[in-house]
């Protein structure tokens, strides 16, 4: 019996690990959900998997929260607070954390997990970004295990031998990682009719329904760009054994090529329970919900290089992943703080690019030697994204 805490559960992947648990009461038992904004959808959840605990960031949200709760007899304690958020993830009772909280604000209760020893299960890719070395420091010192849910990133851990050595490719005779993305909803639209694009028509992702924010980075492929860092952190990659591929049907989620010309992809349909049910069980495999492929549907099968034009986010990400820390650190501040303006209609789709750039030229190549100091680094650059917003705006 395992004992979860699930951070971010009302959002897409939070909901859809719920989903997984509630498959397997007898191997899974939710110990804390955690929640921001959307009470009725956390009282829904309460309601389907009682947990001991239900930890609300806003304790502004705490009265309405408590009655709602109390008219679905729900019996779980309400906490609320950010070092509330923290301990549900190290308390002694909890052996699993899924880490799906979007953006920056994941960080903290992430590292409690990871300092507490658990299985952290990585959704919020952002935190790994932020923090690179640091992070996996952290893992290592102390012996959490961390499993990656970020499909790509899941398919990758699937393909790799089990005896696969942080960072050492050669041992294994590994050529390359072959990061795949479908592109997103823009892939084949006409370049003059970027700067126009909507909130909606972004979020609107042709494959795969998710939240709002990593819809956005899905459409311009900073998310894309994102999870090359990732990648990088989680497997001990140098920049030049990544390739992205594109794959507009999102059947192949990731793939690793070894030196003797062997391809091992992992293939499934779009649907993030199958990573989230893999992370859950390790090794075991359970049912997770997921329709299995029908390979006779699968006509269209299609791979390319991503442009350069169509893609500026995305060449910009690997650059600061070139660059170091404090480059990576500052790209993911400036993207949350544009893709933010962008679904609040204060700017165009297409200035995402220009803050995250302007924001990379104008970023100190300091090193980050210490969470305070990424944290530190991190507000920086969204203050200096926010003047460019204003500009912008
Ligand atoms: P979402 O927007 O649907 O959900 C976000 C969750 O975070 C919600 O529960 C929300 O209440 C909570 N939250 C938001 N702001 C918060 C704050 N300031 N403090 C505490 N909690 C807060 O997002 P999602 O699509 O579920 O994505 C979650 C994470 O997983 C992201 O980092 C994303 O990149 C990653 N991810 C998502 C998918 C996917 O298919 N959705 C796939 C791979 C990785
Ligand atoms: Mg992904």
């Amino acid at each position: 019996m395992r004992t979860i805490t699930v951070l971010g559960a009302t959002g897409s992947i939070g909901q859809n690990t719920i989903n997984v648990i509630c498959r397997h009461p007898d191997k899974f038992r939710t110990f804390a959900i955690t929640g921001h904004t959307n009470l009725e959808a956390l009282v829904q959840l309460a309601v389907q998997c009682s947990p001991r605990y239900i930890v609300l960031s806003d304790p502004d949200s705490y009265a309405a929260f408590s009655n709602l709760l109390k008219q679905e007899n729900c019996n779980s304690e309400v906490l609320v607070g950010a070092q509330a958020l923290e301990n549900v993830c190290s308390a002694p009772e909890v052996d699993t954390v899924m880490s799906a909280i979007v953006g920056a604000a994941g960080l903290l209760p992430t590292l409690a997990a990871v300092r507490a020893g658990k299985r952290v299960l990585l959704a919020n890719k952002e935190s790994l970004v932020m923090t690179g070395e640091l992070f996996m420091n952290a893992v290592r010192e102390h012996q959490a295990e961390l499993l990656p849910i970020d499909s790509e990133h899941n398919a990758i851990f699937q393909c790799l031998p089990h005896d696969f050595e942080y960072g050492n490719l050669e041992k294994s005779g590994i050529a390359k990682i072959l990061l795949t993305g479908s592109g997103g909803p823009f892939r084949t639209l006409d370049n003059e009719s970027f700067d126009t694009i909507t909130p909606d028509q972004a979020c609107a992702h042709p494959t795969w329904t998710m939240g709002r924010k990593i819809s956005v980075d899905s459409a311009s492929m900073m998310n894309k760009g994102l999870e090359f860092i990732e990648a990088k952190w989680l497997f001990g990659l140098h920049e030049n054994d990544i390739e992205v591929v594109l794959h507009p049907q999102s059947t192949i989620h990731s793939m690793v090529q070894y030196v003797d010309g062997s391809v091992i992809a992992q293939l499934g349909n779009p649907d993030m329970r199958t990573p989230i049910a893999h992370g859950l069980s390790f090794p075991d495999r359970i049912t997770s919900g997921v329709k299995a492929v029908d390979f006779s549907s699968l006509t269209d099968f299609s791979f390319s290089k991503p442009d350069k034009s169509r893609y500026p986010n995305l060449y910009l990400a690997i650059e600061a992943c070139k660059q170091g820390q404090a480059a990576t650190t500052a790209i993911n501040a400036a993207n949350e703080v544009a893709v933010d303006a962008f679904l609040n209609g204060h700017i165009k789709f297409t200035d995402i690019a220009r803050v995250n750039e302007q924001v990379l030229q104008k970023t100190d190549f300091i090193e980050l030697t210490s969470i305070v100091h990424v944290i530190e680094h991190d507000a920086e650059a969204r203050i200096l994204a926010q003047e460019i917003v204003r500009k912008l705006n």
